[in-house]
This record gives structure tokens, C-alpha cells and sequence, in this order.
């Protein structure tokens, strides 16, 4: 199963992206979490992508293609993949086409509106250790400021900041959104309503998943 989260920031792709991960046992690829990690360790690819993404501008198109494609073909996603944060752009969406038999099948948009991304990146938190997604207003932790999880320590990403959010989503609109139309042409585009609770959100997902792709796979083995 070859999946791609789309939608604006704060949508919920790296939450329902986790719960997928979970429940079909695949990997969930976030560029954006593989380009943190760059910057954390300095490497040369995160030297590249730092100055973009505390604008909250893309990194460039070569870069973020190279780093997927590099995951891609690792044995992990022999069965399939989940992007969240890829492609971004229609010229990454081509380059991911060129890929072959692990071009994606399946596209879930999570919308939600404006105001509801600005008020959940306000609140977000993350853990620095192990990257657990929190949220001050609606997914607090149970020790404030510490992760549930590995109780590491949370924190605000640089670009949960209010001038970076807004320039994020004045990229998300200018740069990703076509690619709504580039999918729906391509017949593999789904839109899910992004407003409701995160179980809810999921369990809309995962009936899409089952009806569209796992159905798919099973009419082809009766
Ligand atoms: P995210 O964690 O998905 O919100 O991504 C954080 C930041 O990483 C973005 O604002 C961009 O600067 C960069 N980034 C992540 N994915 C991509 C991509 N596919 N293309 C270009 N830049 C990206």
C-alpha cells in the first residue's frame, strides 16, 4: 500500500500518519522529520535545508526528491509507504511518478480549515527525543512539558512560531495545493474531513484505505 498524506500544515498528517503506521505495519516517511533530523546533526544536507525551514519556505525540489527516493527504495517499503510532507510540489509529485512500481496508489487530502491550522500549530508541541506530537489545547501531556511517551522534553518547533505559520500556509496554497487537481486527474485523490477528533479523522482514513486499497487486493485474489 503506497500512501500519500496531503493536506495543509497542522492537518493531522503526522498523527493519522502514526496510527496507519500502527495499523497496517508500514513505514510513515516525513520529509520533514527525516530534515530536522538532518539539521540536528548538521550534516550537509541539513545545512541546505535549515535557512528555508525556519522561513517556512520549501527546501529545494532536488534535495527533498533525492532524500525520498534514497528512503524509498530501502527494504522497508518493500510493501508500501506512507509520505507525510511529499510531494509538495507538482514537479516532486512528477519525479515520484518516475519511480514506477513504487509510484504511489492512493491520495488522502485531510482538510480543515484556515483558522483551525493556525490555532492547532500555535498549540503543538513536540517531543525533541522521540518526536511524539502533542497539543497544549487538545492532546496535553500528563507531566506539562514532558512526553508520555519517552518523557523526553517538549517543545515548539522554530516554524510553530505565528509569522512562520503564516507563511506556511501562503506556500501550502501557492505551491501544494494543485496538487489536488494533479491527483483527481489521476483518479487517486480522496479528500477527509480533517476537523474532528483524531479518532474520528482515523477511522474515516482507514475506510478509505480498506475500501479502496485492500478491497482492490482482494478482488484480485478471489
Ligand atoms: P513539516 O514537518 O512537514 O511541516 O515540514 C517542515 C518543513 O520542512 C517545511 O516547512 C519545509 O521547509 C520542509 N519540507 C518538508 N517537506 C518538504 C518537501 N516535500 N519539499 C520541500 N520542503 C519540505
Amino acid at each position: 500500500m503506497r500512501i500519500i498524506l496531503l493536506g495543509p500544515p497542522g492537518c493531522g498528517k503526522g498523527t493519522q500518519g502514526q496510527l496507519l503506521e500502527k495499523q497496517y505495519g508500514l513505514p510513515k516517511i516525513s520529509t520533514g522529520d527525516l530534515l530536522r533530523k538532518a539539521v540536528k546533526e548538521k550534516s550537509t544536507l541539513g545545512k541546505k535545508a535549515e535557512a528555508a525551514m525556519n522561513r517556512g519556505e520549501l527546501v529545494s525540489d532536488e534535495v527533498v526528491v533525492e532524500m525520498v527516493k534514497e528512503r524509498i527504495y530501502k527494504e522497508d517499503c518493500r510493501l508500501g509507504y506512507i509520505l507525510d510532507g511529499f510531494p509538495r510540489t507538482i514537479f516532486q509529485a512528477g519525479r515520484l511518478e518516475e519511480t514506477g512500481p513504487l509510484c504511489p496508489q492512493l491520495v488522502l487530502d485531510i482538510e480543515i480549515s484556515e483558522q483551525t491550522a493556525v490555532e492547532r500549530l500555535s498549540a503543538r508541541r513536540i517531543c525533541s527525543k522521540c518526536g511524539a506530537i502533542f497539543n497544549i489545547l487538545a492532546k496535553m501531556p500528563e507531566k506539562e512539558g514532558v512526553c508520555d511517551i519517552c518523557e523526553g522534553k517538549l517543545i515548539q518547533r522554530n516554524d510553530d512560531a505565528p509569522d512562520v505559520i503564516r507563511k506556511r500556509l501562503r506556500v501550502y496554497f501557492e505551491y501544494t495545493k494543485p496538487l489536488i487537481e494533479y491527483y483527481r486527474k489521476r483518479k487517486l485523490y480522496h479528500s477527509v474531513n480533517g476537523e474532528g477528533k483524531v479518532k474520528v479523522v482515523f477511522a474515516e482514513v482507514c475506510s478509505i484505505l480498506d475500501k479502496e486499497i485492500l478491497g482492490d487486493e482482494i478482488n484480485k485474489t478471489v
